[in-house]
């Protein structure tokens, strides 16, 4: 069986990403659980970070690994919080302290009636092994706005600021099955699955 290394601490999205790949006859190991420390993430977009991820985790590993990175974009912000979504209050703040920032930042521009559109970015990235000159890259983007005020109590992060138009609900209000089918990391695991069913003999 091929084996691929996780490169995440969060234990979330470890169990997301093994829920995923399920039933492609990989083995599926934690970075963790070789005792693989958490990368330092110093480039500039998504793509550079998850790649970063998943190269640290392959040369210590020696086994293909993938990553991912995610956040999200506003446009007045020129794509803030972007890379720095998780700590937008700065180091250690939490969700509640992210959106209020979020939503102090944005006031100005909601007083100007400047429409507020932004989105979720989740990026994965697969190397076969460290030097990988062809990693699988996959990108889910999903489109909504910022809302006034926060709005429901499911999920984490900005679900509770971000408006799916088309449901005409914050992400923070839809059922959980429903957003893991339509997120911007259901689309980007959707697109990883598709290529892993094409290349996985090149594991
Ligand atoms: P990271 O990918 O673990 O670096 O964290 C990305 C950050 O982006 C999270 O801490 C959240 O603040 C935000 N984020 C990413 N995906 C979501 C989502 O599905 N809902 C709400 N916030 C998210």
């Amino acid at each position: 069986m091929k084996k691929l290394v996780i490169a995440t601490g969060n234990p979330g999205k470890l169990k997301e990403l093994q829920e995923l790949l399920n039933g492609l006859h990989i083995e599926v190991i934690s970075q963790k659980s070789l005792g693989i420390s958490d990368a330092e993430e110093t480039g500039l977009t998504f793509v550079e970070n998850a790649l970063i991820k998943a190269r640290h985790a392959a040369a210590i590993s020696g086994l293909p690994a993938l990553a991912d990175d995610s956040g999200l974009c506003v446009d007045v912000l020129g794509g803030a919080p972007g890379i720095y979504s998780a700590r937008y209050a700065g180091p250690g703040a939490d969700d509640a302290a992210n959106n209020t920032q979020l939503l102090q930042t944005l006031l100005p521009f909601r007083r100007s009636g400047i429409p507020l559109t932004a989105r979720f970015v989740c990026v994965l990235v697969l190397v076969r092994h460290a030097d990988d000159p062809l990693p699988l890259i996959c990108q889910g983007l999903w489109e909504g706005e910022i809302l006034p005020a926060p709005q429901g109590n499911n999920g984490f992060g900005y679900d509770p600021l971000f408006l799916v138009r088309e449901k005409h609900c914050s992400s923070a209000e839809l059922d959980r099955s429903l957003k893991n089918r339509i997120s911007h990391r259901a689309q980007a695991m959707n697109q990883l699955l598709h290529l892993l069913r094409n290349t996985l003999s090149t594991l």
